[in-house]
This record gives structure tokens, C-alpha cells and sequence, in this order.
């Protein structure tokens, strides 16, 4: 046998022990004991699953998933299974197998809803979590062009995009200079703390322009931390890396921790809704250090404390329940309560709540490109749910189910990409309450935090987003950024709608690429807003 070949079995042989060990790590007792051999075979769980029903595959039915995981346990986890297996009785899994089957666990959502139609209520999704664990912990999901990406990107600048902290500032940062709004970083003492997932800052620009202007309105005691610029959702739900789950979680109560933080404040975002109520425990071996509370709830009790001023939208709307919110952390009858305040015409999907069908995009099943054609397929269901309502709009308090939905109703011929269908919670919330403060004519509120009422004008420019590109147009890097802002798809949509927004952008364009000196000068630019 040649050097190279030995080598290569050493390889396989290393790869497959890790994989196994890591499977052994995180199945817990339930998934051994109920999980793994609690299946009757019943098959029910693939009439729940949209993955299945719409595509047919065999590979794409929930048991046909967990029966791999079985089997590889079985055989290397057990005493039976390793003497039948080295007797060749029964089958030996290799690396091979393990790569040819990698594919399964990553079109498929960890929604849970086939857990719904198993009669010995079996968690496949909990399965297939500590199966992504292994793949990762293997090395084998390193192999995935984009679960290696989020991985070292997070590794590199703790942000699964791999955006700089610069750049997640900086792009908010124009456009709340354009509308001369602030707001306040890294103010010791604010009660909340509030963070954003990468997917809400890479591509929903909307989430830090109108839920900042909202916090403003509401007079929230809150603070952004220039230290944390992603949740780690993709690296929890998508990698399942749980050691930098925990290193992600652990940065996250240092920030609040150093502010000095009552709570930290979850953006709409199921798969951080689900971290912190329920996976967060897990990953750190204890409970977080600091209670969590979601933007929706502050947003609500604004409403209710008066604080908030919102007149419901004409629009009829439908909500889509995010599997991770409702399904997996019992979160839906809050939606409808909070829905009667800001809209007229609500019309429910049918089914809803816990029954609702995944939007099929969390989880990977958007961000890993090679799954779009199949996911597109299978969200016919969910156009159709959409479509049967007769409503305007849908709605949903998570930032991956909005993504999905927005392409989903673009694909299925019911929005366009000029004429959104899909919004975010947040973006009903905030055309409920410009309407009410336009017949107040008081827009005038969208501007100021709370936090900087009481503070020094010196101060509110050191915690404040433009005091922070104030120093960033001082910087050796800015013109680079700014030649990357101009070529960003949210900055064109954003100037779509704002067409004054170019000539911003040209004016400090021109002014910094002109005068190489902004070292100075970008102190005098006061572009932004004056506090
Ligand atoms: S968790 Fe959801 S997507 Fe995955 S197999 Fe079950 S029903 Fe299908
Ligand atoms: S529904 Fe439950 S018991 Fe039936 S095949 Fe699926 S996992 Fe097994």
C-alpha cells in the first residue's frame, strides 16, 4: 500500500472518530433514549414536513434523515453494533457515506413541525443538530463553501457576513446622517442594551433606520454596543459550532456587562429568539447573565404605556408564524395580541400558529446557495397560504422569514421587487406610528434618543452614530468604505427611495476623495446631525 494511501485511511480513520465522538457529545439522553429508539416507523413525520411533500425525495423525509444518524450510533456507539459491524453483518458507515449524506441535514429547516405528527413526539430537529455539530466538529461542513465562510468569517471579525464593524456602522451611519437621526453607542448605564443579527444589518437596512427611529419615539433607555456586531445565529443554527456559540454568547454579556445593562434586547430574529430562551442555557453550561427581552415586547409596552403613539394601518395584512418564534418558543398568541394594536384588517393564514408551514428559509435553507432552486420549489406552500388570504401584505417578526418571504412572493408572481408584499413586524409598527405622528405633527420625535437628554452635547457626540463617523471619516480606511457603500444593493435601494440621498453621498464623496488631508478635515465635514 503506498505512503500517500495509508495516509489517506489515517485521514478517513481520524475524521470519522472525530465525527463520532462529537455525536456522542451532543446527543443527550432523550435523543438516546427517545429519539433514536423510540421510532415506530410510521412515516407520518413525512406528511409534515414541506421539504418532503413537495419534492418527493426519499432523502428529504425526516425518518430517512434520522435513520442515517441511527445507523452511524448504532454501529459505533453500541457493543452489538461494533461486533456485528466488524463481522460485516451490518453496515459500517464511512466518510464517504458521511459526505454523500451531508447534504440532508442543511435542506431542511430545524423547524420542528414533524415533530408535531409523531405520535412518540421525536425531535428530528434535535438529531439533526448534534449531526451538524459533528459535520462541523469533523471538519467535514469546512467542505461547504459557505458554512466554511461563516465560520472563519465569524472566527476573523465575529460577524458570519464577514462585514467589518466599520462597514455595519458605517452604512446605517449614512443614512441616519442623511435623515439626521441618532443614535446612542456605548452609553454606560442604558437599561437595554440592544444587538442585531448579520442577516438584519447585511441585508435589511430597514432594521437600523425605522426600529431606531421607534426606540427614539418611544423614549427607550437603550444603547447599541460597538462591540458586538452579529448574535452568532449562524454560527448557532446554521454551523452548529457550539464553542463559538459560546464565545459569541460569552462577548455578548461582557458588552452588556461593560455598559452596565439592565436587559439585552433580541431584534426580530427567530433563530435568536429560540438562542436566547432556549439554546443559550445549553451552549454556556448555565443561564445567560442578563434577562432577555424582545424588541417586540418593548415595542408593545410602548404602546400600551402610551409612550408610543400608533393609529392601525388601512392595509389588510397577514402574519406568518416563524417556526422558531411560535413553534419552538410558544411565542404566538403574544403576535395576535400585538397585531389588534397597529392593524385593522388582519387575516389569518390557514393553518397557523405551531401548524403554520417553515418559510423554508432559516436555518441554512436560504443562505447555502445550492439549496435556492429546491427551496423556491417547496415554498409553493407557502405562496399559496399567503395567496389565500386575499391580504395586502404578510408580516413576520423574524429576520430570515422576511428575507424568505420578500423572494418566495416575488417568485410566485405575487409581489415585485419594486412592490414588496413582505414586511418585517417592525415596519408595520413604524408606518403605524408615522401616521399617528404625522397627525400629530410630531415626526419631529424620530430623532433624538432618550439617553441624550440629559447629557452634555461633548458627550452625546462621543456616544453617539455620527460622533462614531465622525472618527471613521478620519481614518485611513474611509475612502475604500465609502467606495464599497457605493456599489452596496441596500445603499441603491435606500437611495431608490430617497433620491436626495446621492447628492449626500456624492458631497461627502467629493469632499473626502478631493482633500486628501480628511484627517482634519473630516472633523469640520458636520455632515451629521447637530445633537
Ligand atoms: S425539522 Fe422541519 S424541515 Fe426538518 S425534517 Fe422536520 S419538518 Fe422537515
Ligand atoms: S412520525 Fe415519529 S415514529 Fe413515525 S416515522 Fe416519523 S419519527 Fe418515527
Amino acid at each position: 500500500m503506498s505512503k500517500q494511501i495509508i495516509n489517506q485511511t489515517q485521514n478517513e480513520q481520524t475524521i470519522l472518530k472525530k465525527f463520532v465522538d462529537s455525536l456522542d457529545r451532543w446527543l443527550t439522553s432523550e435523543d438516546i433514549g427517545i429519539n433514536i429508539y423510540g421510532c415506530v416507523e410510521c412515516n407520518q413525520c413525512g406528511e409534515a414536513c414541506a421539504w418532503y411533500i413537495e419534492t418527493g425525495e426519499e432523502k428529504m423525509h425526516p425518518k430517512v434523515r434520522a435513520d442515517f444518524i441511527r445507523k452511524v450510533w448504532k454501529r459505533y456507539k453500541t457493543p452489538m453494533g461494533k461486533i456485528l459491524g466488524k463481522l460485516g453483518i451490518i453496515d459500517s458507515p464511512n466518510v464517504e457515506d458521511l459526505r454523500e449524506n451531508m447534504y440532508i441535514y442543511w435542506q431542511c429547516t430545524l423547524c420542528g413541525r414533524c415533530t408535531l405528527a409523531c405520535p412518540m413526539n421525536i425531535s428530528n430537529r434535535s438529531l439533526y443538530r448534534a449531526m451538524r455539530a459533528a459535520y462541523t466538529e469533523s471538519g467535514l461542513s469546512y467542505e461547504n463553501p459557505t458554512i466554511k465562510s461563516i465560520i472563519e468569517s465569524t472566527e476573523k471579525v465575529r460577524h458570519s457576513f464577514g462585514l467589518s464593524r466599520d462597514y455595519v456602522f458605517a452604512r446605517p451611519g449614512l443614512f441616519l446622517g442623511y435623515e439626521g437621526v441618532e443614535v446612542p453607542v456605548d452609553v454606560k448605564g442604558a437599561e437595554y442594551m440592544f444587538v442585531c443579527p448579520s442577516a438584519g444589518n447585511t441585508k435589511i437596512p430597514e432594521l437600523g433606520i425605522k426600529l431606531i427611529k421607534i426606540l427614539n419615539v418611544a423614549q427607550i433607555n437603550y444603547t447599541i454596543s460597538s462591540k458586538v456586531t452579529d448574535t452568532g445565529t449562524e454560527i448557532d443554527h446554521i454551523a452548529v459550532h457550539h464553542e463559538l456559540s459560546k464565545v459569541m454568547l460569552e462577548e455578548w454579556e461582557s458588552a452588556a456587562e461593560e455598559l452596565g445593562a439592565k436587559f439585552v434586547v433580541v431584534a426580530e430574529c427567530g433563530c435568536d429568539v429560540r438562542t436566547m430562551y432556549i439554546e443559550a442555557e445549553k451552549t454556556l453550561g448555565r443561564p445567560f447573565k442578563f434577562p432577555i427581552i424582545s424588541i417586540d415586547t418593548i415595542m408593545e409596552q410602548a404602546i400600551d404605556e402610551g409612550k408610543l403613539p400608533v393609529e392601525p394601518i388601512d392595509e389588510s395584512i397577514t402574519f406568518h408564524d416563524p417556526c422558531y418564534v411560535v413553534r419552538l418558543s410558544g411565542r404566538g398568541e403574544e403576535y395576535r395580541r400585538f397585531l389588534t394594536k397597529i392593524v385593522k384588517d388582519f387575516r389569518e393564514m390557514t393553518p397557523n400558529r405551531e401548524y403554520n408551514y417553515c418559510c423554508n428559509g432559516g436555518a441554512g435553507g436560504m443562505r447555502l446557495p445550492e439549496n435556492t432552486e429546491k427551496r423556491r420549489k417547496i415554498s409553493r406552500l407557502k405562496a399559496e397560504q399567503i395567496k389565500n388570504t386575499g391580504a395586502n401584505l404578510v408580516t413576520t417578526p423574524c429576520a430570515v422569514c422576511y428575507l424568505n418571504l420578500k423572494d418566495t412572493t416575488e417568485v410566485y408572481g405575487l409581489a415585485t421587487s419594486d412592490n414588496r408584499k413582505a414586511r418585517m413586524l417592525f415596519e408595520i409598527v413604524y408606518d403605524a406610528m408615522m401616521k399617528a405622528l404625522k397627525n400629530r405633527n410630531e415626526e419631529y420625535r424620530v430623532k433624538i434618543p432618550y439617553v441624550f437628554k440629559t447629557m452634555s452635547k461633548e458627550k452625546q457626540i462621543k456616544h453617539s452614530l455620527s460622533g462614531f463617523m465622525e472618527q471613521l471619516i478620519q481614518s485611513e480606511q474611509f475612502p475604500e468604505l465609502l467606495k464599497k457603500l457605493k456599489d452596496d444593493p441596500n445603499v441603491h435601494a435606500y437611495a431608490k427611495e430617497n433620491p436626495d440621498f446621492w447628492e449626500y453621498f456624492n458631497k461627502i464623496e467629493k469632499e473626502i476623495m478631493s482633500i486628501h488631508n480628511y484627517l482634519t478635515y473630516g472633523l469640520k465635514i458636520g455632515h451629521w446631525v447637530e445633537v
